[in-house]
């Protein structure tokens, strides 16, 4: 199991006491904020996750700065992110974006459609397919997310099944890890169970 510490809207010198205090994989959302957090922790050994909507002209910027992104949810941003990753790095390490709550608002390729999603990652030079990503409704009960989040598992199955090679089922934020984790999630995104309530407002990504 891994847990991505959520650190949108937190400052870098808190980033930097995680660190310290042995956490090693953070979640961003804000590419241009992630980006100053970056550079100003470089080779400190974080592992940085892009967990946000990911819009085509920061997709450049995210491929040459991140390990992850977990928002993959169109072929044209997949092809953008390996266009963009730089040839010396590892490839970025993929999650398909799943819409489980089926809210118009959420990214996400509906779950019919996450193995076609899946392979054209799995097929591109830059990116390293590695699992599913979703988010339950903020609305649903603990019955409600678990349902949502067996569909994720679902999906995350069906690759398996289908000869991808998979391990990584992300889902699973403060208001709703339990019911991810009794679903079989290997890695929970936490900002606000870590690191309290974010002050700052969210700005629309
Ligand atoms: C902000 C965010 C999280 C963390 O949310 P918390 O409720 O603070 O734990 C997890 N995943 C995504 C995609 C987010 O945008």
């Amino acid at each position: 199991m891994t847990l991505v510490a959520v650190s949108k809207t937190r400052p870098a010198a808190l980033v930097a006491e995680a660190l310290a205090a042995g956490q090693r994989d953070f979640g961003e959302n804000y590419v241009q904020e992630a980006l100053e957090k970056i550079e100003a922790l470089a080779g400190r050994g974080a592992t940085w996750h892009f967990i946000g909507h990911l819009q085509g002209n920061k997709a450049k910027d995210v491929a040459r700065h991140f390990d992850w992104v977990h928002g993959v949810d169109r072929e044209r941003i997949a092809e953008l992110l390996s266009r963009g990753r730089p040839a010396g790095l590892p490839p970025l390490q993929v999650c398909v974006q799943v819409n489980i709550s089926q809210e118009a608002t959420k990214s996400g390729v509906a779950p019919g459609e996450t193995l076609a999603l899946a392979r054209c990652v799995a097929a591109l030079p830059g990116l390293a397919l590695r699992g599913v990503m979703g988010m339950a409704s903020p609305s649903g009960d603990d019955a409600a997310q678990r349902a949502e989040f067996g569909v994720l598992r679902g999906e995350f199955e069906a690759l398996k099944a289908a000869g991808l090679d998979v391990d990584t089922l992300s889902m699973g934020m403060t208001h709703d890890f339990p019911a991810a984790l009794s679903q079989g999630a290997t890695m929970l995104r936490i900002g606000t169970a870590i690191f309290g309530e974010r002050r700052i407002e969210e700005k629309t990504p």
